[in-house]
């Protein structure tokens, strides 16, 4: 369990991040989603103890960040935006020197170091050098490494950024299988990612949290109305006029008419979680109004994740 409180970063007259909150419960895959500069990585560098908080609490499993360091670092493991490999060392020599930095117990390195290779599957290159391997495997290390020490918590900045397709694939199915097992904090900016991966999504937009929902209740809280487009053979005011007289209507909106085809496309809200395509189906009938098609529309989670880290308006700056 993780609990930010309020944190704000200032770096000289920059506020990278304000006012930050969230929590992260045990046994889940959290995304943290937000554009270049929204300001996930001076969070996560903060969760980790690698950056001092201008302001605010970072308690992990109950430690608190700044105050008990050691406990704290103890619980999570981290992999950097850039992480600090060491390039002229094999990835078993840096693995160790790893599990011996984190106070592992002498007898357990050995153990521990082959069972973080084997987890991210890099046993088949551990005696080259790190500067010779691919970057997906330089990520593999990169994420064994955060695995040693037996962390709860694991904790991956931008883990796929400048991976090929085939590295990508398999450093997700990666993320995935550690999340089996652990509670997973990956960060992206990439939405379809965190769609794929995370069970639960935090939104950063210039420094602030946006959305703090589970993948499913994001889509549903930015889809507060049912919406229909339908086209009707029929004028805009006798179809109009059927429609508002079914109850559950909310709004009427013309999308278009063609005057050759004598149809209008309409837009239709209507309650949540109301389906009302049959009432207005028979009711058109009845008027002899054809319906030629209805769809209902859902908001993407392309357009959810626009609207929330949209820059803010010019008349919102001006009042700044
Ligand atoms: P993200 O990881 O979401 O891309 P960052 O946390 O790296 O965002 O950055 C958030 C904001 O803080 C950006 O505007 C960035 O330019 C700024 N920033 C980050 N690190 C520093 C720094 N060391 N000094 C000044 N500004 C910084
Ligand atoms: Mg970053």
């Amino acid at each position: 369990m993780i609990e930010v409180q309020n944190l704000t970063k200032v770096y000289g007259q920059k506020t990278a991040v304000e006012n930050v909150s969230f929590k992260i419960r045990n046994g889940r895959i959290y995304g943290l989603l937000g554009p270049n500069g929204a300001g996930k990585s001076t969070t996560m560098n903060i969760m980790t103890g690698c950056l001092s908080p201008t302001e605010g609490t970072v308690l992990i499993n109950g430690y608190d960040i700044c105050d008990q360091p050691i406990e704290a670092k103890r619980q999570i493991g981290y992999l950097p935006e850039q992480p600090p490999l060491f390039i002229d060392m094999t990835p078993a020599e840096y693995l160790t020197f790893v599990a011996e930095a984190k106070g592992v117990s002498d007898d357990l390195i050995d153990r521990q170091v082959k069972e973080a290779m084997q987890v991210t599957d890099i046993l088949s290159v551990k005696d080259r050098l790190i500067r010779n391997l691919s970057k997906g495997y330089r990520q593999r290390v990169g994420i064994a490494q955060a695995v040693l020490g037996s962390p709860d918590i694991i904790i991956l900045d931008e883990p796929t950024v400048g991976l090929d397709p085939q590295q990508l694939t398999e450093i997700r199915a990666l993320v995935r299988k550690l999340g089996e097992k652990l509670t997973v904090i990956i960060s992206s900016h990439i939405l379809s990612e965190i769609a794929e991966l995370c069970d639960h999504v935090i939104i950063l937009s210039e420094g602030h949290v946006v959305a703090d929902d589970d993948m499913a209740e994001l889509e549903a809280r930015m889809n507060p109305e049912t919406t229909l487009r339908m086209t009707v053979k029929a004028d805009e005011a006798g179809a109009g006029a059927v429609l508002k007289s079914i109850e559950g209507v909310n709004t009427v909106t013309k999308l278009s008419e063609s005057e050759a085809d004598g149809t209008v496309t309409l837009q239709v809200t209507t309650a949540p979680d109301t389906d009302l395509r049959d009432e207005i189906f028979f009711a058109m009938a009845e008027r002899r109004y054809a319906v030629l098609s209805t769809e209902t529309v859902e908001q993407s989670l392309e357009e959810i994740f626009l609207s929330l880290t949209a820059k803010k308006s010019k008349s919102e700056e001006v009042h700044d």
